[in-house]
């Protein structure tokens, strides 16, 4: 078996590892005061409904835990964007500067939509992580779904899980920055939500080893991804029969997987562990990153 660590020094890869580098070096932007605005409570209110997507009603479920007084909600400005957090934490998780430097990273909103001025983020931090299905059983959006976001919007981007949710930022901001091909005859949508997620993958440990999207630099960031993805993969394959791009899941992992090798990155399986649902190996005790 060949051990790719070599991939580090993949063209991409470090073309990112030196945007993430000068987006450190560059001055912090600054949070201001923000309060919950009537129009957050309207866009709370819409996004907690329906979807299809959401089965577990994780979006629906954190809505009323706040409106029982078991939650809260935090609202958080800068220059370029916004967020919106909804939690049932006694204290507000949201990871400002990581996700200041990942949505800056991105660029100015009017870049993506002249009628947008700035990038608006909807976190639902629903404590409910992913889960396995039992052995043979396949799985759907209540497995491996986390949010969601119209292209070339990148005010509509909606979180809805702690777990990951960093990652979920950059899978979403790549819809909402237009950096996706359209979907079209050689393009279904499967393959280009698998490219997405390659990218998300990519960029994600590129952030997460220069401490841009972790609180701390993470060396070894890709190459943990990329065992990461081929074990999940292994599984997904072995128990839950995901061969194909009919199989729901296959655009967020196998065609996911696919979409790294044709871009030159190889996951591999360097020693067998259990893995668990969660798209990205845990650095810490906060899942968030
Ligand atoms: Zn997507």
């Amino acid at each position: 078996m060949t051990m790719p660590t070599s991939q580090h020094k993949h063209p991409l890869y470090q073309t990112l590892l030196q945007i993430m580098q000068a987006e450190k070096a560059a001055p912090m932007p600054k949070w201001y005061p923000a309060a919950v605005t009537p129009a957050d409570l309207q866009v709370i209110r819409k996004e907690s409904a329906g979807g299809q997507f959401d089965k577990l009603n994780l979006r629906q479920n954190m809505s009323a835990e706040v409106a029982v007084g078991r939650g809260r909600i935090y609202a958080h400005e800068n220059d370029f964007a916004r967020i919106i957090t909804l939690t049932d934490l006694p204290y507000d998780p949201t990871p400002l500067r990581e996700w200041a430097h990942l949505i800056r990273i991105f660029g100015p909103a009017q870049r993506a939509n002249a009628t947008v001025t700035k990038t608006q983020i909807l976190w639902f931090a629903s404590r409910q992580d992913r889960f396995w299905p039992a052995k043979g059983q396949p799985l759907g959006p209540e497995h491996i779904n986390g949010g969601y976001c119209f292209a070339c919007k990148p005010n509509t981007v909606v979180i809805y899980r702690y777990e990951d949710a960093t990652r979920v930022l950059i899978h979403e901001l790549l819809h909402g920055f237009c950096t996706d091909t359209p979907v079209g005859p050689t393009n279904p949508l499967e393959h280009l939500e698998a490219a997405t997620e390659a990218w998300a993958e990519i960029v994600l440990a590129a952030a997460r080893e220069t401490g841009v999207g972790a609180p701390q630099p993470i060396p070894g960031a890709l190459a943990a991804q990329l065992q990461w993805v081929a074990l999940q993969n292994l599984r997904l394959k072995r128990d839950h029969g995901v061969q194909s791009l009919r199989d729901y899941t296959w655009r967020y992992t196998v065609g996911k997987e696919a979409a790294l090798i044709s871009m030159g990155f190889f996951p591999y399986i360097r020693k067998y562990k259990n893995v668990s649902m969660r798209l990205t190996p845990p650095i810490n005790r906060n899942s968030v990153y």
